[in-house]
């Protein structure tokens, strides 16, 4: 067991660290407020090749398809300094790119790929709708057969990227009896005539991220744009949302260390009773818990990354690394905030920032309740390996 990164991974840390603290940082808490993401850096993100991250250099991409953990490290450099931006590149790369890469025909991937690999196109997963949250085979969204197309109706809900994608997976429904053997998922371009944007929201955290309802009104998909085959719908949906979690994961490990640094920051510089508040043994606990929550948030992450790679079941891991990641930020922005007494709840400090992105990476792509369902339901029915 080695719990080393290599050469190039310490190398593609510190460059996406300096990145990220150069373009990003300067424009984070203004992005948050406007709830935009920054045109500059959405430029500089893809000279970086970072929405090629999981794709290999044929289709464009980084070349980074087979190491899952340098995918980690990235993210959670992107999510050290704004979540808002580590959510858009990690859905685009986790949930709409990689499984093109994985699961798509070469046409597909010729079609499709190498744009979002590029950048010059954005990638969104569409599963939710109103009726179809935790329960993903509610999905009420039609797509009927017609020729050598497929006709979608209905509409998605809260889609990251919604609004700035241009290409979507999305799940519908292809038949009427058993919905998890009659989902599909549809790659389409969203210049298809029906497609429309509808909500943006307005969100309590990761405001810049661009979160939206998605309207399809006859919507005419031609046959080859299935991803997968017909009615493996909900068999991919699960394997994609596997590798989502683990992005999701380095998402809140970043977060989780952002929080421990500015806190461990401020406990040393905030004097009362006249001495730094990081002399105090309650402020001291606090900060050895965040350190161990994150660390151990970041190895269960590095380890569904290394099962991913390694071509080994990583579901289990993974949803246990999203749990563990997402309640460990969460913990640490709600500690952070205290450590700062007064002032967490300022906009003069992050932390402010940081607790109200914290919440969503407990509820998107599966609730931490659902994660625990998730973990359970493969121990009982699997049993330990
Ligand atoms: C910011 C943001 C971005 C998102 N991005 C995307 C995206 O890109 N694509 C996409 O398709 N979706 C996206 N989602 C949707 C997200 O995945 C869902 O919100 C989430 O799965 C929960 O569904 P729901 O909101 O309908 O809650 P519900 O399913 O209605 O759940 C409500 C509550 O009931 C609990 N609950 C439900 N079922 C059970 C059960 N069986 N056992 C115990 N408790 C249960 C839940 O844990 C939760 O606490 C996003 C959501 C947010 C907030």
């Amino acid at each position: 067991m080695d719990f080393l990164l290599t050469d190039q991974q310490m190398m593609l840390k510190k460059i996406t660290r300096e990145f990220a603290e150069e373009y990003i940082a300067p424009v984070a808490e203004e992005s948050d407020e406007n709830q935009e993401l920054d045109p500059t850096v959405m430029e500089k993100m893809k000279e970086m090749n970072y929405f090629g991250t999981c794709i290999s250099e044929e289709y464009g991409g980084a070349g980074l398809h087979d190491d899952t953990l340098s995918f980690c490290i990235i993210t959670e450099e992107i999510g050290r300094i704004d979540t808002s931006w580590s959510i858009t590149t990690g859905v685009h790369c986790s949930v709409c790119a990689y499984p093109i890469y994985k699961f798509g025909t070469e046409e597909q991937k010729q079609q499709f790929l190498i744009d979002l690999a590029k950048g010059n196109k954005i990638g969104a997963f569409c599963l939710t709708e109103a009726n179809a949250g935790s329960d993903a085979a509610g999905v009420q969204l039609s797509a009927v057969k017609d020729g050598d197309e497929w006709i979608l109706n209905g509409s998605k809900i809260f889609a990251t990227n919604g609004g700035i994608a241009k290409t979507l997976l999305v799940v519908a429904k292809t038949g009427e009896k058993e919905t998890r053997k009659e989902l599909t998922i549809f790659i389409v371009d969203t210049e298809t005539p029906g497609y429309s944007v509808g909500v943006k929201e307005d969100k309590l955290g990761a405001r810049a991220s661009n979160t939206s309802e998605l309207v399809f009104q006859d919507v005419r998909v031609p046959q080859e744009n299935i991803l997968g085959k017909i009615g493996d719908g909900f068999k991919l949906t699960m394997q994609i949302l596997d590798f989502g979690r683990i992005s999701i994961a380095a998402q809140c490990v970043g977060l989780g260390q952002a929080a421990l640094e500015a806190s461990v920051k401020y406990a040393n510089e905030r004097v009362q009773f006249g001495r730094p508040i990081g002399r105090f043994q309650g402020i001291q606990w606090m900060i050895s818990n965040m350190a161990c929550a994150v660390e151990s948030a970041r190895l269960l992450t590095y380890k569904a990354a290394y099962l991913c790679d390694k071509g080994m079941d990583y579901g289990l891991t993974s949803a246990m690394a999203k749990l563990v990641a997402s309640e460990a930020a969460m913990q640490a922005a709600h500690d952070a905030c205290q450590i700062h007494g007064g002032y967490g709840l300022m906009k003069a400090y992050p932390v402010e920032r940081y607790f109200r992105d914290a919440k969503m990476t407990e509820i998107y792509e599966g609730t931490s309740e659902i994660q625990r369902l998730v973990i359970a339901h493969q121990l009982l029915r699997k049993g330990f390996k």
